[in-house]
């Protein structure tokens, strides 16, 4: 597989494509610029060697071309400040030829948002409410047609193809995955952060260390189940927290007062317990709660049993008890992914719990162990804790993440490595 680091850009035009999808406010400023600064390394690679960037992005979720609200115009000059060289701008991602026949070595072309065109993820727009599935289906079926003169197009502008973009290596669209058919192996490679983000999870999913524990947290069990049994063919140990606590508890015919819980998916967890037994993994809930008598930072609180809450009283964090369980088991492991808060972190009076696991993590990191934090807000979370450094890795890649641990191949990913 080529790379970045052994490719040498000098008179060659790369289309990059990146996450620029930042937010902003309503005066169109910036208001993180988390993922312009992310995708740097590259970019500033493919200049340093003499090469002419066409970088390309999507920004939010378009329903029109154009639409001056998702822009990328807004985010030029912090774009060309970051990078420190000229980047000129592509009104429309699919006339830029002359723009991009003008750039010389050391110079970037910003393509409009990718998005501002249906076939960039290939999805009909502007379908009536009442369209027939008749209509549906010719729609889709005209848009993937159109989609392959729009992706020629994007390639055609470059002599190699860099994806750099993991937030979205988990979509098929045409500047993600389907331009890459139009490079061969030489001339196709992933971008310093896309690398770092494969690396880290191929860390975790194939080259295991063991012993091998998931922290999977969070509210439901029904939005974790394809990541739970994923789990469950891979880890030695799974720690389940958060919000699904209540509905094992209940399961098992513990009383969990007023707690968040899935009465559909009390068989659900049955299973699970049954399937960690049956695969020899060994499976950790929780034994106590910090429990609150409203939900609100400033509830009364109290530990209880997870199996004996009061009524009225609802599961918020993890116990003393368990922390101290969980972080043992973390501390004793070599691999460690993480997906999904303990508790209400985002109260204060309930962090203790997440706090307490990232806490664990961090100094099984520094013993040696490998850990992957990322999907969502087990991010939040060790950042609010000001730990985000001394994890391994922290993935910028929500969904994509996600799908990734799920045990998805994710159509970026494989466009590049075959
Ligand atoms: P998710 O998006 O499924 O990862 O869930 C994250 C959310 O779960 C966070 O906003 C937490 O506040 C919430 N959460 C965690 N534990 C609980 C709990 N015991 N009760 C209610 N919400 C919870």
């Amino acid at each position: 597989m080529q790379t970045i680091d052994q490719f040498n850009f000098a008179g060659k035009k790369a289309f990059v494509r990146v996450d620029f999808n930042v937010p902003l406010d309503e005066n169109q400023n910036i208001t993180d610029d988390t993922r312009i600064r992310a995708a740097m390394p590259t970019l500033k690679k493919i200049i340093a060697d003499g090469g002419m960037l066409i970088i390309g992005s999507h920004m939010g979720r378009p329903k029109k071309n154009p639409d001056p609200k998702y822009s990328l115009k807004a985010i030029l000059a912090h774009v060309q400040e970051c990078l420190g060289a000229p980047v000129a701008f592509a009104e429309d991602c699919q006339n830029a030829d002359a723009q991009v026949a003008a750039l010389k070595p050391g110079e970037a072309l910003l393509l409009e948002n990718l998005r501002f065109y249906a076939e960039e993820e290939g999805k009909p727009r502007g379908l009536a409410e009442d369209a027939t599935d008749e209509e549906k289906a010719a729609a889709k079926k005209a848009v993937k047609e159109s989609q392959k003169a729009f992706t020629k197009k994007l390639a055609s502008y470059a002599d190699c193809y860099v994806n750099d973009a993991f937030g979205t290596a988990h979509r098929a669209h045409a500047s993600t995955a389907l331009i890459a058919e139009y490079f061969d192996a030489e001339n196709k490679m992933f971008g310093y952060l896309m690398n770092k983000e494969v690396t880290a999870v191929e860390t975790v999913m194939s080259n295991t260390v063991r012993p091998f524990t998931a922290i999977m947290g969070g509210s439901k069990v029904s939005t974790k189940i394809d990541i739970i049994e994923n789990m469950l063919g891979k880890v030695d140990n799974l720690i389940l927290m958060g919000g699904m606590t209540y509905t094992f508890s209940k399961a098992r015919g513990g009383q969990i007062g007023v707690s968040i819980c899935e009465n559909d998916k009390l068989d659900l967890a049955l299973s699970i317990i049954e399937k960690a037994k049956a695969n020899g993994v060994k499976l950790y809930l929780a034994t106590d709660a910090v429990v609150a008598d409203k939900f609100s930072n400033d509830a009364n609180r109290q530990i209880v049993s997870v199996s004996e809450i009061p009524d009225g009283w609802e599961g918020m964090d993890i116990g003393t008890e368990t922390r101290k369980a969980f972080a043992e088991v973390i501390k004793e492991s070599k691999t460690i992914l993480w997906n999904g808060p303990a508790g209400v972190f985002e109260f204060d009076n309930f962090a203790e719990g997440s706090r307490a696991v990232a806490e664990a993590i961090v100094e099984a990191t520094a013993n040696g162990a490998f850990s992957l934090v990322g999907g969502g807000d087990s991010v939040a979370c060790v950042n609010k804790f000001g730990l985000a450094d001394k994890v391994s890795y922290v993935s910028t890649g929500g969904g994509a993440l996600l799908e990734a641990i799920e045990g998805k191949v994710l159509p970026g990913i494989k466009a590049i490595q075959g």
